[in-house]
């Protein structure tokens, strides 16, 4: 009898969900017994034309990490849609466009200009930009179209479940794969490896709900911090109010605060807004012009609420005038 069908696939993406697929260590002999891998552009030499040519539906499962930012990402999301049967958002890049949506905030012609005229290290005297299409000798070079915004995946091709994380942990991952192996699947649309509640439920720190902060600071340049206090109350931007649980407090256990990288807690539509009013409560003042200066004391406010979320958020981008 033939296995059931895996396949999975890297578009924008920094590869770290990929490697973490790889750190399941053992587990993926179990993972490879249960499942033909049939594309896997990270670990195997499979092609295109190989899934093309495979039947719709035939790929029981596939796990699909990072955003969706150019033409070729977008074509492959969906001749896979159309091949499997269960889509995984694998990861905050495919969940919710995570870190390269953050390129949300300028339009294509301006990152294409910092990145080939105007970055300090660009030698391009000769203004040479990428072309989409270039006649050589042998025959038509083609690259896909590079789009003004960066997309999640759910908003190219419809998706059956969310896992979290920046990449998910381990346990998580493999987790998943045992209850798509299992066959008892949660409903479509259910966030899986993840916790139901927010990361300062499984944070190791003391927080009381006080309001204390006078000024926001960046953890590097804090050297008093208490590490058996919340971060948040200490001044340093913790996302562990806004973002969902099921990493186990990783990065607040060893004193980092929370970037948020499990997306927004459950019921939370956006984690930005969310942050936001966290931070509001901590800060020690009602006078409106000691609070602006507080607030002006975070160094990246943006880069805080929609480090990787900014595609489903209710921004989506900012507009640009490009
Ligand atoms: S979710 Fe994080 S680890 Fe995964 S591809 Fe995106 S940036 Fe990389
Ligand atoms: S805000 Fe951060 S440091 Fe404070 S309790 Fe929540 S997760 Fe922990
Ligand atoms: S503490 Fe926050 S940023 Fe760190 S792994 Fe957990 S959800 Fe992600």
């Amino acid at each position: 009898m033939s296995k059931p069908k895996l396949a999975l696939y890297w578009a924008a993406s920094c590869g770290g969900c990929e490697i973490s697929v790889l750190e399941v260590n053992e587990a993926i002999l179990d993972v490879a017994d249960f499942f033909d891998i049939v594309f896997w552009p990270v670990g195997l030499d499979f092609k295109y034309h190989h899934v093309e040519a495979m039947a719709d539906g035939e790929v029981l499962l596939c796990m699909f990490n990072g955003a969706i930012r150019n033409e070729e990402q977008q074509h492959i999301a969906k001749l896979l849609r159309r091949k499997c049967q269960v889509m995984v958002a694998h990861g905050a890049c495919a969940c919710w466009g995570g870190i390269p949506a953050l390129g949300n905030v300028a339009n294509r012609e301006e990152i294409f200009d910092r990145a080939y005229f105007t970055a300090p290290s660009v030698d391009n005297a000769e203004k040479t930009l990428p072309q989409t299409s270039t006649r050589v000798a042998e025959g038509e070079l083609k690259l896909p179209v590079f789009f003004d915004t960066v997309y999640a995946l759910d908003q190219v091709v419809p998706v059956e479940y969310y896992m979290p994380g920046c990449p998910p942990v381990v346990d998580q991952t493999v987790a998943v794969v045992q209850t798509v192996m299992s066959g008892d699947l949660p409903p479509a649309g259910s966030v899986v490896g993840a916790g139901s509640k927010t990361v300062c439920e499984e944070c190791p720190r003391e927080k009381h709900d006080e309001k204390k902060v006078k000024r926001f600071r960046r953890l590097h340049l804090c050297d008093d911090l208490d590490p058996t206090k919340c971060l948040l109350e200490q001044g340093v931007v913790c996302a562990g109010p806004a973002t969902r649980s099921g990493c186990g407090g990783k990065c607040v256990s060893v004193n980092m605060p929370c970037r948020g990288c499990y997306g927004p807690a459950a019921g939370v539509t956006d984690q930005g807004t969310k942050l936001i009013a966290a931070l509001a409560a901590v800060i020690d003042s009602t006078d409106p012009d000691e609070v602006q200066q507080i607030v002006d004391t975070i160094d990246d406010p943006l880069g805080y609420a929609y480090r990787f979320g900014m595609s489903s958020s209710s921004l989506r981008r900012v507009r640009t005038h490009g």
